[in-house]
């Protein structure tokens, strides 16, 4: 049996409802993607076995596998293997070893297992059993004919963790076995450039290009283009995407590309080790996102030496130094404020780089000089501070400017040290 198509479905009246978000298909979906199997549609549906019903069978009839996440816990408006057992005919048959294990999980946490949880030692009759190591819910991976072809049913438990460490060790091992190709994909990452002028510079070699594929797409303060190949082997197709990429790297895109397949905090630590650079903080409107960011990445201990959150006038003046007569006439918001924020910080912190930001998050604070959004930073190397200021739109969210502030920090840090070269000058 070769699995082309598959669909999945969500239960959970709370993702219906917009409590929470549908990360689970999601991360399905790339992974479906990855292993070449085509989507056309993916549905969420409440806690309600007859609705679930009907879209289980309406969508066998369009794909071969079909990924159900969710429903499958203790409590009464879990519904899920009970409404696949009764399409695809079979009974719920309980598991001793099932209910040990679920036993054993409580009595390794030191709580007591409630009776309601004997439901999750029934699986449906023939099925083979995903092993739940994270909780409690197993798992299911069905076989079975519908309407005279083969189809697989995989049942997952909604809590993202425990459905991906399932989907990845037990469910998709034996997916793969009924795949025909390979499918590898590797992001390329460019900033200071949009996604419309990467299109545009590379619009002949996206329309001729079939295998690999290429198409761009955005992310915050940047532009990826997810280069996709798909062979019979993985070496193959590992190959044919690397020659694409290095083939991208000669374009006139090339210069814009700092890294494939990573993110703007991983790509500015690993650089900073590789230059053997401390870098420190000072932030205003960010309050410490930026420092978050930084060491959010494993081994960064190595590369940030600390920051500070300078939020009011007085701090920025007592801990770094800024002159209270630059504050005074030009107020916290200004090039000079965040040029002095970054060498105080790089120089009380005794780091090689500094980076000062300073701006309005908003929603209040802003002027017709200087809106909502305008943020001013700094990054301090070699003996002077480049200063840039940008302007996020008065529109956006508090958040969204945080968000933006930090990750263009970043961004110039890495292009301040590129343009540099060599190592410090201290
Ligand atoms: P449990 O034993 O935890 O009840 P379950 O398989 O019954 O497992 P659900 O009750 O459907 O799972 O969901 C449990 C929690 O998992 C939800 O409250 C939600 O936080 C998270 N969750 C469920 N489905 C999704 C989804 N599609 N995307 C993201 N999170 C989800």
């Amino acid at each position: 049996m070769i699995i082309n198509k598959a669909e999945i479905l969500c239960v959970g009246t709370e993702i219906l409802i917009g409590d929470i978000v549908n990360t689970n298909a999601a991360w399905l979906s790339r992974e479906l993607c990855f292993m070449g199997i085509s989507q056309y549609h993916q549905a969420v549906i409440g806690d309600n076995s007859d609705r679930l019903s009907h879209t289980v069978e309406t969508t066998l009839d369009n794909c071969e596998l079909l990924v159900i996440t969710g429903g499958l816990g203790p409590t009464y408006d879990d519904i899920t293997k009970e409404t696949v057992a009764r399409i695809i005919g079979k009974e719920l048959v309980y598991s001793k070893e099932l209910y040990d294990e679920i036993h054993r999980f409580f009595r390794h946490k030191g709580k007591k297992m409630t009776e309601n949880n004997r439901k999750q030692a029934y699986y449906i009759d023939g099925a083979s059993v995903l092993k739940n190591d994270i909780g409690t819910a197993p798992g299911m991976l069905c076989r079975f004919e519908y309407k005279g072809s083969e189809k697989i049913i995989v049942l997952l438990p909604g809590p993202p963790e425990e459905m991906k460490h399932m989907w990845s060790n037990y469910a998709k091992p034996e997916i793969e076995r009924h795949t025909s190709k390979v499918f590898v994909t590797r992001n390329i990452n460019i900033v200071r450039m949009g996604e419309s002028e990467v299109a545009q510079k590379l619009d002949s070699l996206m329309r001729r290009s079939t295998n690999p594929t290429v198409a761009p797409y955005c992310k915050t303060a940047e532009t990826r283009l997810r280069v996709t190949a798909s062979a019979e082997t993985k070496e193959e197709a590992q190959r044919i995407c690397d020659d694409m990429v290095e083939h991208i790297k000669t374009t006139e895109v090339g210069d814009y590309i700092y890294g494939t397949d990573t993110e703007i905090p991983v790509a500015v630590v690993e650089l900073l080790i590789a230059k053997k650079l401390k870098i420190a903080t000072a932030e205003s409107c960010t309050g410490g996102l930026l420092a978050k960011m930084i060491t959010d990445v494993a081994g960064a201990s190595s590369v940030f030496e600390g920051g500070m959150v300078s939020y009011s006038n007085s701090i920025k003046y007592k801990a770094l130094g800024v002159s209270p007569s630059i504050l005074d006439k030009y107020g916290p918001y200004d090039h000079r404020v965040a040029a002095q924020m970054a060498e105080g910080a790089k120089r009380i912190i005794d780091a090689d780089i500094g980076v000062g930001i300073t701006g309005i998050a908003g929603p209040n604070g802003g002027t017709e000089d200087k809106p909502v959004g305008t943020v001013y930073i700094a990054v301090y190397y070699n003996g002077k501070s480049k200063v840039t200021k940008f302007k996020f739109g008065r529109k956006l969210s508090r958040e969204r400017i945080r968000e933006l502030a930090a990750i263009n920090a970043l961004i110039m840090v890495m292009e301040v040290i590129k343009k540099a070269g060599a190592g410090p000058h201290r």
